[in-house]
């Protein structure tokens, strides 16, 4: 209770009293005085009434100004008995507040206090406790906090007075501390690691469980580091960088963690003040795995899997720099596509594991053949790319090129396998030959095409030919396509004779291009383009239907022969394709000739073969056309019985002239007399050859000096005049 109650009113004139201050009875109510004395009593007592009045009005001023205070307040005197205290400071210690009584010991208060278990700090240890409080009593100075046994925490401040007193003020902390708790839980327990550093210097103030598991540093050896040496590089702490602005409060940064190992954090940082001085907070997340993730797929994006080079991506950008550059220079950039040749044998015999490791070996190779600077990439299953910078002349890249197919050249030891591989080169070099990289691939890969012709193993430079030609080729191919879509092609028909009678006994199918703007188109133009677009088939399956329905209008005993591209027995229809043109055309399969070259043969595949039988086998005839122009070897003769071979024109040649001619003519006749052939002589032009290959005893001709190719309407009129006229006179003249 503060001042003012009946039982301070009763007290505080018990002190007046004492103090004799209190007006007593005269002990000589009737002695006669002097009046001048007795005046000066009564004045002076008046006076002193007026002081006490006074006194007690101030003390009342006081009293109600300091219960207006927000805090407690609490005035002691010299011996640390209560004098004035306020409503606050009453409600703070609520309970102990019966014991306030103006005189009363705050030191009694506080012991009957601790004995009724009021202040829990000073349980188990009272004396030690009261005798601490007293000391800071009298030491005044230092803040302090107490705890009362509500759980509110009080922070006290004590002054000494001039009188000797006691001025003490009472702060309900309880709150605060709740919150600085809930914050400690929030730091201690969180699984983020987190880091609590000065601002000013920069030392570590704190840190958390989690930060000490992370980092691997124990506790007291944490907070004795400075930020600056977890980092991996001396820079900045990122949270010096822009304080004022949020949105930049998380960040990236390098740490070493105590094992030396280097991790990649994302940091939130937020100020704040720590034990008093102004402190960053940090949260740190460890994007370490999330970083490498990042950093494997932009490497495999760019990368071959295999053999881990640079994809072709990669090496644009590669060759888009190193061309910038070259550009400022007298310097030439040549890139070399380099072809692995026959790799798809390797893999189809070996398996695609040793494939694998046969490319994982080649790449090897070539990089340990280039310099640092040199770029090199793998662009597909078999191709890889090499550029090379600081050229002065094109010999030079003849020179790697050398040295890289020589590195390839030696055999491969793969899984018990000696492997040996061999491989083209095309080079392009800038500038000329294409400013830009993928320009300049093109080129490359052009002129390596071109080696692979030439002769494998080879290299060769890019020529502005080759790709006028390609672009000629493309522009063949959308119109073939276009032409095969509109039934354009029609087959041309040239007639075979037989020597000894003049009689037309079949007719060779060529197929002929009428084109808007360019006439005739010969097939020696289309065809190979037809075959490397894989139109061969279309157009091979329109050439047998065409020739088949033509055919049936012919005479029984004429036969029509139709030309097979080796690409067509790899389409796996052949068969059903010649089935279906006899059947829906009614031809007699016997009537029917197919034509094929040596290149079919080549590759000694059992699938060829069998469809070769297969046909065969249905009554169509088979004929090795060109004989003597692949690689002529006998042996394709044993592998097949062909019905028919055809000798190649440039053997027809000059016949008349050249001895040699004349030789193989014979023996090419003898060798089928021997297997029981026809053998037929192509691009029979003169008399000359015709009365040579008739003396050689050659079964057939065909050729312009009998007839070139002609349209269906003209063969009819043609076989009728054979039939009108006499046997002999027919074609021969
Ligand atoms: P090939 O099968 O050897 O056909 C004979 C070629 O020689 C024809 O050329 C023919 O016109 C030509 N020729 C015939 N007699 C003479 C002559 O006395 N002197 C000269 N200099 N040449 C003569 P064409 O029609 O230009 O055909 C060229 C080649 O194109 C053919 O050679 C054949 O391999 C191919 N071909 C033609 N049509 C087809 C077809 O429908 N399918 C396939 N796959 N190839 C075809
Ligand atoms: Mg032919
Ligand atoms: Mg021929």
């Amino acid at each position: 209770m503060s001042l003012g109650s009946k039982e301070t009113r009763k007290r505080k004139r018990t002190v007046l009293a004492r103090s004799g201050r209190q007006p007593r009875k005269p002990r000589f109510a009737h002695a006669a005085r002097p009046r001048i004395e007795r005046d000066q009593f009564v004045q002076s007592r008046a006076e002193a009434e007026a002081a006490i009045a006074d006194a007690r009005r101030s003390h009342e001023r006081l009293r109600q100004a300091v219960d207006l205070l927000p805090q407690g307040i609490v005035i002691l005197d010299p011996e640390g008995r209560y004098v004035l205290w306020n409503k606050q400071y009453a409600e703070i210690y609520s309970k102990t507040a019966d014991l306030f009584q103006e005189g009363a010991r705050l030191e009694d208060t506080l012991r009957v206090g601790v004995a009724r278990g009021d202040y829990p700090e000073a349980e188990g240890h009272e004396d030690e406790w009261i005798a601490a409080r007293l000391k800071k009593l009298y030491e005044p100075g230092k803040r302090h906090e107490q705890t009362l046994s509500d759980g509110r925490v009080i922070l006290i401040e004590e002054r000494r007075t001039d009188d000797g007193g006691v001025v003490g003020l009472r702060v309900d902390i309880t709150e605060l501390k709740q919150r600085e708790a809930s914050f400690r839980l929030l730091f201690d327990g969180n699984p983020v690691p987190m880091i609590v550093c000065a601002l000013d210097d920069e030392r570590i103030l704190g840190v958390n469980d989690a930060a000490i598991a992370h980092y691997g540093y124990g506790r007291a050896e944490f907070e004795r580091l400075k930020i600056r040496s977890l980092q991996a590089f001396d820079s900045e702490p990122p949270w010096t960088k822009d304080r004022s602005s949020e949105e930049q409060a998380a960040r990236t940064w390098k740490h070493v963690k105590a094992d030396g190992a280097l991790i990649d954090l994302a940091i939130y940082s937020r100020e704040l003040v720590y034990h008093e001085r102004p402190a960053v907070l940090l949260a740190l997340m460890d994007i370490t795995e999330r970083k490498r993730a990042e950093a494997r797929l932009a490497f495999m994006a760019q990368h071959d899997g295999l053999t881990g080079l640079p994809n072709r991506n990669l090496l644009r950008q590669t060759m888009d720099e190193m061309l910038l550059h070259s550009r400022r220079s007298p310097e030439k950039v040549a890139v070399l596509m380099l072809g692995l040749d026959n790799f798809k044998a390797v893999n189809d015999t070996l398996g695609h594991a040793v494939g694998d490791k046969l490319l994982r070996g080649v790449a090897k190779r070539l990089r340990s053949t280039l310099r640092e600077e040199d770029a090199l990439a793998r662009l597909n299953s078999d191709e890889f790319a090499i550029v090379q910078s600081g050229l002065t002349r094109p010999e030079d890249a003849v020179g790697l090129a050398k040295r890289l197919l020589e590195a390839i050249a030696d055999p491969y030891l793969l899984d018990g396998h000696s492997v040996v591989i061999g491989a083209s080169i095309g080079i392009a070099m800038a500038p000329g030959d294409g400013d830009e990289s993928e320009k300049l691939l093109k080129s490359a890969g052009m002129a390596l095409s071109r080696a692979k012709l030439d002769s494998r193993g080879s290299f060769a430079f890019f020529e502005a030919a080759l790709d006028a030609k390609a672009q000629g080729r493309r522009k063949i191919e959308v119109e073939l396509r276009d032409a095969i879509q509109h039934d354009v092609l029609r087959p041309y028909y040239q007639p075979l004779i037989d020597l000894s009678s003049g009689r037309i006994t079949g007719f060779e199918a060529l197929v002929r291009w009428p084109h808007a703007e360019r006439g005739m188109v010969s097939p020696a133009e289309f065809i190979p383009v037809a075959e490397e677009t894989g139109l061969i088939n279309p157009l091979g399956g329109l050439m047998l239907r065409r020739a088949c329905l033509d055919a049936v209008t012919w005479p029984d005993d004429v036969s029509v022969a139709v030309n097979l591209s080796p690409l067509q027995f790899r389409s796996g229809n052949l068969l059903s394709m010649v089935t279906d043109a006899l059947k829906h055309s009614g031809l007699s399969p016997r009537r029917l000739e197919l034509e094929i070259t040596e290149t079919l043969l080549l590759e000694k595949s059992a699938q060829v073969l069998a469809t070769l039988h297969a046909l065969r086998a249905l009554g169509v005839r088979i004929s090795m056309d060109d004989f003597g122009t692949g690689y002529s070897s006998l042996s394709y003769l044993r592998s097949f019985p062909f019905d028919k071979i055809k000798i190649d024109q440039s053997f027809v040649r000059d016949l008349g002239a050249n001895r040699e001619a004349q030789a193989i003519i014979r023996s090419i006749v003898s060798l089928g007399k021997g297997l029981g052939v026809i053998i037929t002589a192509e691009g029979v032009e003169t008399e000359a050859e015709l009365s040579c290959l008739r003396a050689e005893g050659c079964d057939e001709g065909q050729g312009f000096l009998f007839s070139k190719a002609r349209p269906n309407a003209e063969i009819i009129s043609l076989l009728a005049a054979q039939r009108g006229i006499d046997g002999d006179a027919a074609l021969v003249a």
